[in-house]
């Protein structure tokens, strides 16, 4: 890394009353130079809680939208506004509302990659880390349509033993995922753990046969309890199913263990839009900003702020 960017990242951090929140999914430069790296829901958190005018937020689109609305007050940058989701693509504003008119009545549950506007039609939002809980509260004589993740959906259906309706969505890096090649690392390596994101393709297969062989070394998380789980498992190899991105934190933590991401490829190309050089360039310039229009944000606060209050 360039020792004179990271200089004037931390001069103009210090002048403008800065922070740098990044995903756990950011490059691993990003990571270092960050004041907080954590999931979706920790990040929300973490903005809402900093006392800062100016947050950088080294995620993608809809999580800077989020602390936007969490944090009317302060100032939140994306360095690179082409940092986009394709699963929070994967249903637009008028494909919900036409589900929601098929569904009358029903709870529309919404995962937090969605974009603000998709938020505003929402009576709850939710992260991996407490999506079963947040079912789990929903009157049971209500019907749920719960969008936009298909495999996150059909874990949360699994977990909660409740029938639910869910929107065909995907994230590109996670749906790559196979049962295949955690079959295949598992005969690789020995000792090994297996933590999965309950977004990929892998997930349905991999609980199937880890509850038929009572297998208590597969492991369905977020990506925080990942980290956790991570740092505690006494396993010399540990293969991690979701982003590789997670694996520099995970590394930091347990430098004597074993990670393996299951694809090296499984990488998301809108993460890795953030760089250092962009970093220095928002705190230059204060922008791009991302800002939620005011109708929007009112609307959306009400389902963003009940998954920032449940645990
Ligand atoms: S990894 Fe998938 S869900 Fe996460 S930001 Fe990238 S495209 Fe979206």
């Amino acid at each position: 890394m360039n020792l004179n960017t990271l200089k004037q990242i931390s001069e103009l951090k210090k002048a403008k009353k800065a922070v740098i929140l990044a995903h756990n999914y950011q490059i691993p430069e990003i990571q270092d130079i960050a004041d907080f790296v954590g999931d979706s829901l920790g990040l929300a958190r973490k903005a809402l809680e900093v006392e800062a005018e100016i947050i950088i937020f080294c995620g993608v689109h809809f999580m800077a939208e989020t602390a936007s609305i969490l944090c009317p007050n302060k100032k939140i940058l994306l360095p690179d506004l082409d940092a986009g989701c394709s699963l929070a693509d994967s249903i637009n504003v008028s494909q919900l509302k036409e589900w929601k008119l098929k569904n009358p009545g029903a709870v529309v549950v919404s995962y937090v990659n969605t974009t603000a506007e998709i938020k505003a039609e929402s009576d709850y939002c939710f992260t991996s880390s407490n999506a079963v809980k947040i079912v789990e509260s929903i009157d049971k004589e209500k019907k749920i349509l719960f969008l936009p993740d298909m495999f996150l959906g059909a874990y949360v259906q699994k977990k909660t033993k409740r029938k639910i309706e869910i929107w065909p969505g995907e994230c590109h890096v996670h749906a790559a995922m196979t049962y295949e090649e955690i079959k295949n690392l598992r005969d690789e390596y020995d000792n090994n753990e297996v933590l999965i994101h309950p977004e990929c393709a892998c997930g349905s297969e991999a609980m199937y046969y880890s509850e038929k062989n009572n297998d208590k070394n597969v492991h369905f998380l977020s990506t925080e309890a990942m980290m956790n789980k991570a740092k505690d498992s006494t396993s010399e190899n540990i293969i991690v199913a979701t982003e590789t991105g997670v694996i520099h934190k995970m590394q930091k933590a347990s430098p004597d263990k074993n990670f393996i991401p299951i694809n090296t490829s499984a990488t998301c190309k809108y993460m890795k839009m953030i760089t250092v050089e962009k970093v220095l360039e928002s705190l230059k310039t204060e922008g791009p900003e991302v800002k939620v229009s005011r109708e929007i944000a009112i609307k959306a606060k009400t389902a963003i702020d009940r998954m920032v209050e449940t645990g």
